[in-house]
């Protein structure tokens, strides 16, 4: 199984990295996490288009994780001229915002459908609203979830994949919580959103104070990481966005509390398992 880190930026916009997003690939099966700002140009870069996606899961319905889900359906609808239903998992709200996505794009299906002849409906889009608990399956890859902390964003749902064998978490953003220790027993790798408080705590700005009680710090997610046993921890959504130099001391820092190998995402970085 393939994990590629297709967007490992934030909300803050930034020349190098794409809005939050993680592509699954199990085989055949692909499955995109989060859908952020640019997430289909990334898509290209890693081999994937959004016509061969087999599942979208949502973490949560802050902004930058799907600002870019309008993007992924129309391209499906088009990429597969019609026949493909784009199915959707997500947090209770996701079937909303579907709807009203869609509403948004209404003109430009009408446009599309007036000039492609195999366009006689609008993007099939279907929706499975989760609660966090819920386990399912995508093809051959087994999908498990738990609620995580990102309060007052509620409910936020991380992921953990299984496919032959192989483990990989994604858990979006949150604090550590049990859910987060539930999905990361003992996984190949584990990706978490994370913040550097000790940075973020300097900076005067009252909206970026905001983040710091919401957030994985870097040492909090290497505690967790070494707490439940993770065999690697990929970093991603990085506040404040690092620059190369910089990757030894975010490493030194979650060394400290773990052992494992830890990888600081570009986007399009891929870990395999
Ligand atoms: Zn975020
Ligand atoms: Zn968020």
């Amino acid at each position: 199984m393939d994990i590629v880190l297709t967007g490992t930026g934030s909300p803050l916009p930034d020349a190098n990295r794409a809005g939050p997003s993680t592509l699954v690939k199990a085989g055949d099966t692909h499955i995109l996490v989060d859908c952020g700002r640019g997430v289909v140009m990334r898509m290209a870069g890693a081999g994937s288009m959004p016509s061969f996606l087999a599942g979208v899961l949502i973490t949560h319905l802050h902004s930058d994780h799907i600002c870019d889900l309008n993007d992924i359906m129309t391209m499906h609808w088009v990429m597969t001229e019609g026949n493909g239903t784009l199915k959707v998992y997500g947090p209770p709200g996701t079937a909303e915002f579907v709807k009203r996505q869609l509403h948004a794009l209404e003109l430009d299906v009408g446009y599309r459908m007036a000039h492609h002849e195999p366009l006689i409906e609008g993007p099939k889009v279907d929706v499975t609203e989760l609660e966090p608990g819920d386990s399912f399956e995508i093809n051959d890859v087994s999908v498990t979830t738990a609620a995580t902390m990102h309060a007052p964003v509620h409910p936020t749902i991380g992921y953990r994949f299984e496919h032959e064998g192989s483990t990989a978490a994604l858990v979006g953003d949150t604090i550590p919580c049990d859910g987060v220790d539930e999905l990361t027993a003992d996984v190949d790798v584990y990706v978490q959103t994370v913040i550097r408080s000790d940075i973020v705590e300097t900076i005067h700005n009252v909206m970026l104070q905001d983040i710091l009680d919401y957030h994985s710090d870097v040492t909090e997610a290497a505690q967790t990481a070494a707490r439940t046993g993770a065999k690697r921890l990929a970093l991603t959504h990085m506040v404040p966005a690092p620059t190369p130099e910089q990757y030894p001391e975010w490493i030194e820092r979650a060394a400290a509390y773990y052992d494992g190998e830890v990888i600081i995402g570009d986007d399009l970085t891929t870990i395999t398992v």
